[in-house]
């Protein structure tokens, strides 16, 4: 079957000359040259080899790789999500193949189709869903998928290439990369704080102010009156608006003169530079040169507690029954809110509920911390928790470290067949088993903390009472979906009666 709606994809590449520092001319006039160079090319030798194919091209798809190697989670074309690498021109093409708006892909080359395995696995699912099979060609010839032996070998090249375009996304920012394997400060105009700008040096006095922050933060400070940390709960530390103010009080000066403000504080102390750790693209990717200002295990607890603060509400305000609570009357959330007889859980008006139901905070939250022990007191019930431990966020990783598991025995396979030398094994293997032992890293780090350091306590009610708002809300939801708030039955008089909070079931 020839097709006749035939899509073309045809990727940006912004390659620079290998001889760039010859010419240094206005970067962006350069990549635009390259920009329209590199399409131009493509697209011309696309559409020859399907004049030659006899296929007709209904639609080109340029793709921009900048983005190449940044891993989001998306929508397959069967409807699940998965993590993968952020490609919208090549996702389009795979959803209209899948769509049957396009029935067959032509592309310049493996490596611009599938650089990463999972894209290639996610195209052979596509070309796969029908019979026959739909047809793929690429100008080089590298990239067949016409039957299983085809699909072997495009998964083997394709672990190698992925490794080689790495390789040429390295040259190009050579220098700057390996400023940063090195562990050098990036250079440029601006300071980060903490540090000098020329040399990178620590500055002593902004040094104190941000091991001040972390340990304000922390809750460890020795800076607090009594009065002050008897208010402070330990395990929360200090607001970063209350930091902030503090720093401004004493007229403690920023990098630009500009008022301190709980925006600033986060900022300054998340930076992996004051850990002593270099940071590429977003990216920590080593031990700097220069020396830690925070050791970097504290700078990861606060780094830790600063994820689990919300941004803009300070914890010591936030009800941990918000988004466990619903109305009984509008099904809208109700919402932590101040009363005129104390906090309360209010189906807030302001915020698009209907305002009839609300309940004193203390006591929906005494009721829900008593039905939780005695949850968790049950027999069963933290083998359950263990289980969401194992699951919630971990599924795409473990889908992943799955995937890469079977790609390996497949390699090994074909090894000792002989339809891989040994060089092209090893390399296709040392990928692969780098990418599980990150994938392994990640599955310990995301099982959800909190979950782990309840169920890793001796004393479960204890745990339970150390926890933080969020962490609280985060085991209810784990252990019942949620809960209706019933309207107060005045016929009652003014007790409390806890069957107003009725589970919502499974
Ligand atoms: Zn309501």
């Amino acid at each position: 079957m020839t097709p006749q709606r035939a899509v073309l994809l045809v990727r940006i590449s912004y390659r620079k000359p290998e001889d760039d520092d010859e010419q240094a001319t206005d970067e962006g006039a350069r990549r635009r040259r390259e920009f329209s160079k590199g399409i131009g090319r493509q697209e011309e030798d696309g559409r020859a080899l399907a004049a030659r194919l006899g296929w007709n091209v209904v639609k080109v798809i340029p793709e921009d790789d900048t983005s190449a190697f940044k891993r989001r989670k998306i929508k397959l074309p069967d409807g699940s999500t998965a993590l993968r690498t952020v490609r919208p021109g090549f996702r389009a093409a795979l959803e209209g193949l899948a769509s049957g708006e396009y029935d067959g892909l032509i592309a310049d080359d493996l490596d611009r189709v599938a650089r990463d395995p999972r894209d290639l696995e996610d195209l052979i699912d596509v070309v796969e869903s029908r019979r026959p099979r739909i047809p793929v060609e690429s100008v080089t010839g590298s990239l067949r998928l016409a039957n299983d032996a085809d699909i072997t070998m495009a998964r083997i090249m394709c672990a190698v290439a992925n490794k080689s375009s790495r390789d040429t996304a390295r040259r190009v920012t050579r220098k700057h990369e390996e400023l940063a394997a090195e562990g050098k400060p990036p250079g440029g105009g601006y300071r980060g704080y903490g540090f000098s700008a020329v040399g990178h040096e620590p500055i002593e006095e902004e040094a104190k102010i941000l091991r001040e922050i972390a340990a304000r933060i922390l809750g460890d400070w020795d800076g607090w009156t009594n009065e002050e940390r008897e208010r402070l709960d330990p395990e929360l530390g200090e607001s970063l608006h209350s930091i902030a103010a503090g720093l401004q009080r004493r007229s403690v000066p920023t990098v630009t003169g500009a008022r301190w403000t709980d925006r600033s504080v986060r900022s300054v102390i998340s930076k992996p530079s004051v850990a002593g750790l270099r940071e590429y693209r977003g990216e920590v990717v080593g031990k700097a040169v220069w020396d830690a200002i925070v050791p970097q295990e504290r700078w990861e607890q606060v780094r830790a507690r600063l994820a689990g603060r919300n941004r803009t509400v300070d914890l010591r305000l936030q009800r941990w029954l918000t988004g466990v609570l619903r109305c009984s009357q509008c099904s809208h959330m109700l919402m932590g809110w101040q009363g005129n007889n104390g906090p309360r859980y209010w189906c807030a008006k302001p915020n698009g509920g209907c305002g009839k139901i609300a309940i004193k905070a203390s006591l929906a939250e005494g009721e829900i911390e008593r039905q939780v022990l005695e949850l968790l007191g049950q027999e069963g019930v933290l083998q359950r928790l263990r289980t969401v431990a194992d699951t919630e966020v971990t599924d795409d990783v473990r889908a992943e470290l799955a995937e890469d598991e079977a790609q390996l025995k497949v390699m090994a396979g074909m090894f000792a067949r002989r339809e891989i030398t040994f060089p092209e094994y090893r390399e296709g293997r040392s990928i692969i088993e780098k990418r599980i032992k990150e994938s392994r890293a990640l599955l310990t780090a995301r099982t959800p903390r909190v979950l782990r350091r309840l169920l890793g306590a001796e004393d479960v009610a204890a745990g339970w009472s150390a926890l933080t708002a969020v962490d609280k809300r985060e085991i209810v939801l784990a252990l019942i979906p949620g809960y209706v708030v019933m309207p107060h039955d005045r016929s009652a008089g003014n007790r409390f009666d806890p069957g107003r909070l009725v589970p919502v079931e499974a």
